[in-house]
């Protein structure tokens, strides 16, 4: 029964892998997300719905269109399972085991945790893929954080909504002094607007977690990047040129002034701090804290 019910959490976190996927591509382009259906990019063919089942369908097709036989990268059908493994994981952690008593509560938490899972899965591909996070997800991200809070039982309203707001006005002050000492956007706001997120999902207690994880991981993702394009002589995705960056756009103004730098999406880096925060608890950075002073004063690990 139990595993029954996980199979089902499986294919309905695919199912909102498959939506992403039409948010991710869709939502930059200003176009609507329901009209038209999808359609294959090479033949223009409607793709049928049984021809949509997400993961199963790449599968199938061994991703190629069935008109055209044009091929897919796996990237979608990938989006699809991570959406999958996620709502499981989610579903495992609050809903499991089954009991009729908080059966209910347990599965709106899980509903609203979901959302934060899958606008952070939505954010992240975005920023990758056009360097900015739109409005129009991560705002409701901080409404629906801090509303949830206040309707669910187990959660504590105030520290969501004190993340939510200590999180925007902390990357204010931190995009106020970066202005001063660079004399350009080095935070954009869309950054701060997706902490903003994070704090209301996790609680304030997580958010220098969150800081210091997403530092630390954007400065190792960078300098692999780096090596890679060093190595082979290819660009790679994650760090451009604001040359690049304007070649990529055509938007030849937007950072004349500045001078040449490279740019990096920082919004995947937050967004995956904040996955693991949720995922892993919101002392995350005290046990790490506690295990390296440990580590480091050869004292034995504490146990749980
Ligand atoms: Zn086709």
């Amino acid at each position: 029964m139990t595993l029954l019910l996980q199979a089902w959490v499986f294919f309905w976190g695919a199912v909102w892998g498959s939506f992403l996927n039409v948010v991710i591509y869709r939502v930059p382009l200003g176009l609507s997300l329901v009209r038209p259906g999808s359609r294959c990019s090479t033949c223009g063919t409607p793709i049928r719905w049984y021809d949509n089942v997400p993961v199963l369908s790449y599968l199938i097709l061994r991703g190629r269109c069935r008109a055209c036989g044009a091929g897919y990268g796996p990237q979608y059908m990938l989006i699809e399972a991570a959406c999958g493994v996620l709502a499981l994981a989610l579903f495992n952690a609050t809903v499991l085991p089954l009991d009729p008593d908080t059966f209910v509560p347990a599965g709106v938490t899980w509903l609203w945790l979901q959302s934060f899972v899958y606008g952070l899965v939505a954010i992240t591909f975005i920023d990758l893929r056009h360097f900015y996070i739109p409005d129009e997800i991560s705002l409701p991200l901080v409404a629906i954080g801090v509303t949830g809070a206040f309707l669910i039982p187990a959660a504590d309203p105030l520290a969501h909504a004190f993340g939510a707001a200590g999180a925007a006005l902390f990357m204010l002050a931190l995009s106020g002094i970066s202005w001063l000492a660079f004399r350009r956007e080095a935070l954009g706001l869309g950054d701060a607007k997706l902490l903003a997120a994070i704090g209301a999902f996790v609680g304030w207690k997580a958010l220098p977690f969150v800081l210091f994880a997403s530092a630390v991981q954007a400065l190792i993702a960078t300098g692999v990047a780096r090596l890679y394009t060093r190595l082979t002589g290819r660009s790679n995705a994650l760090t451009l040129t604001t040359e690049e960056l304007d070649a990529h756009f055509g938007e030849a103004d937007r950072f004349t002034d500045a001078g040449s730098h490279t740019v990096v999406p920082y919004g995947p880096f937050l967004a995956l701090a904040g996955l693991e925060v949720l995922l892993f608890g919101d002392d995350l950075l005290w046990r790490l804290v506690d295990a390296l002073t440990r580590l480091l004063m050869g004292l034995p690990a504490t146990t749980p």
